[in-house]
């Protein structure tokens, strides 16, 4: 049983099953529709509604403790504000929390303040420097392994480093925003000469995305111990790949056009704060590899994993036509898809004494679960192509087509904890 919401006055954050209740307090950017000067604000979400979080000041009496955090929010500066400390974050946490609680005495100064969902246009939580995609689901690489080395599916540093590549930060978007079929070079065989096309085969990468806060000088890295105070918190992220592209284009350097064409987040970030109740030990088979030692650390193994379940719906347009709903098509989670933990992934990213930044994202890499109906990608899911996957409306699908909407939904609901949700990320095919 999940634990019931300590409620809010804004009645739809108590619904059972809401993304967003007072337990959640996710922040996003956003503008009003109907606001024609289209000025952007920062928020938290709540229930159905937001609650704008810039020139707050203007009508509650802030108290010294989170006034740093509320100025920085009022420049619109999110990434200023992620750098800031834990305890400052969870000043401002804990003051949100008192303003929305049931019961609150700020819930009539505060009601006319809210922002429906529905009328607003979300954008990117943050700026973002850079990205980094990492390569942390374990059996999308053994699944993608066998495809290319089926005698030796893994290679062989995967147990030992938590493999990345840079990625592009100038082509990230949020949901809702629509992603053209990109172009490239590829071909069709060994030994044929390539050509220049739409891609053919267009896919998704079901991840979860990880927000730097605190930097890292360069020159300083980051150890396992202090690695958790530099991670502000997590989003949904599609890693949209042309799996056609790829194939020609990635030895020797790996990933290039085939993947930096489009990079599409949820638009809430969900904290570290509201994460923290589905903590659950971090652990490695112990017939694998165990981590060399910059990459242990006793918090890690007690608390370093998190549970969220993770979700993939896709929405054709003949079944829109038809009226039909989105259809779930993957379940899987991030805990049992992951062979390393957030902390291991900044303090590998940084051991080199690479500085990271506040905004800065991380992917964790495709998230399929241990049997086949449970891949994060088109390509796993048929087979490299060769197995079109069946809609219950009698579509095939071996990879994605032009008008196709590809959603992810994530959310924490372990025994005896509220549920709390990422929200969705959506996104429409287009020729
Ligand atoms: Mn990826």
């Amino acid at each position: 049983m999940s634990k019931k919401t300590v409620g809010s006055w804004v009645k739809s954050a108590n619904i059972e099953g809401c993304d967003f209740p007072i337990e959640n307090l996710p922040y996003g950017c956003f503008h009003e529709i109907k606001d024609v000067t289209a000025q952007k604000k920062i928020g938290v979400a709540i229930g159905d509604q937001i609650l704008p979080l810039s020139n707050l000041a203007r009508h509650i009496n802030l108290p010294d403790t989170v006034k740093v955090g509320f100025a920085i929010l009022d420049q619109l500066d999110m990434n200023t504000f992620m750098a800031l400390s834990t305890s400052s974050h969870q000043e401002v946490r804990h003051f949100i929390t008192g303003l929305l609680i049931q019961g609150s005495p700020f819930e009539h100064q505060l009601q006319s303040l809210l922002v429906s969902q529905s009328e607003v246009k979300m954008h990117l939580p943050c700026q973002v420097p850079d990205f980094t995609d990492f390569y942390a689901g374990i059996y999308h690489a053994t699944n993608v392994g066998l495809m290319l080395r089926p005698d030796q599916p893994l290679a062989p540093n995967y147990q030992w480093i938590p493999v990345a590549y840079h990625g592009r930060s100038s082509s990230i978007i949020p949901s809702g925003q629509n992603v053209k079929r990109p172009i490239g070079q590829t071909r069709a065989s060994e030994g044929k000469p390539p050509y220049f096309q739409a891609s053919r085969r267009l896919d998704y990468e079901l991840e979860l995305g990880v927000f730097i806060g605190q930097p890292n000088p360069q020159g300083h890295p980051i150890a396992m111990q202090d690695a958790e105070e530099h991670f502000f918190g997590m989003c949904l992220l599609n890693d949209w790949s042309a799996r056609d592209i790829q194939g020609w284009e990635a030895i020797p350097l790996g990933p290039f056009l085939a993947k930096n064409f489009a990079t599409s987040i949820s638009p809430w970030i969900i904290t570290r704060q509201a994460l923290e109740p589905f903590r659950k030990p971090w652990q490695r088979s112990v017939t694998d590899p165990q981590p060399l030692s910059y990459l242990e650390s006793e918090q890690n193994r007690s608390s370093g994993a998190i549970a969220i379940e993770l979700e993939i719906y896709l929405l054709t347009q003949q079944m829109q036509a038809e009226n039909l709903p989105p259809q779930h098509i993957v379940s899987s989670e991030f805990s049992k898809a992951a062979y390393w933990s957030i902390a291991q992934l900044i303090t590998h990213h940084t051991s080199n004494g690479c500085n990271l930044n506040a905004g800065d994202l991380f992917g964790t890499g495709t998230l399929s679960g241990p049997t086949p109906q449970e891949a994060g990608s088109l390509l796993e899911l048929s087979r490299g192509g060769k197995e079109p996957i069946t809609l219950t409306n009698g579509q095939k699908r071996s990879f994605l087509e032009d008008g196709d909407t590809v959603i992810f939904k994530a959310y924490c609901a372990t025994e005896g904890q509220v549920r709390i949700g990422f929200g969705e990320c959506r996104t429409l095919i287009e020729a």
